[in-house]
């Protein structure tokens, strides 16, 4: 069994990472730096909120990036690309999920942005929601 914790970040697509993490700073968030997920193919900017949850920032980092697909999907603009969620068990997550028959990206954990383990389900299980699940690497 697994447990969510709460929901640890809210994905946003952007179109560039300066220019849409500005409007984050005026709600007096501050960045804690970019990183590239290589084989994700998308550059992140994580915004802190006090409670713990982040807004993350992504761009494309290379051709054939997810972020750039979304962005041409959503007309050019930016927006809400998924939303994760913060597990005590990534990989007993995964293998309940998957025995529950609900269809997965990723079958087993890869690493993500900001020191965690990963994994999306598919959002045609979760009824439209491109869903994260992550946990920190201990
Ligand atoms: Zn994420």
């Amino acid at each position: 069994m697994f447990k969510v914790l709460g929901v640890d970040h809210i994905g946003i697509a952007a179109t560039d990472l300066k220019e849409v993490g500005a409007f984050w700073e005026l709600l007096g968030l501050k960045s804690t730096g970019e990183e590239t997920v290589t084989d994700q193919k998308v550059t992140t900017g994580f915004y802190p909120t006090p409670n713990g949850s982040e807004i993350e920032l992504l761009v494309a980092s290379a051709e054939g990036s997810p972020i750039e697909k979304f962005i041409e999907k959503n007309g050019g603009r930016g927006g809400i690309q998924h939303i994760a969620l913060l597990v005590d068990d990534l990989e007993a997550a995964l293998a309940d999920l998957k025995a529950k028959g609900v269809r997965l990206i990723d079958e087993k954990p890869r690493k993500g942005a900001g020191g965690k383990m990963i994994a999306f389900l598919h959002p045609k299980a979760t009824h439209g929601v491109l869903l994260e699940l992550c946990q920190p690497i201990e």
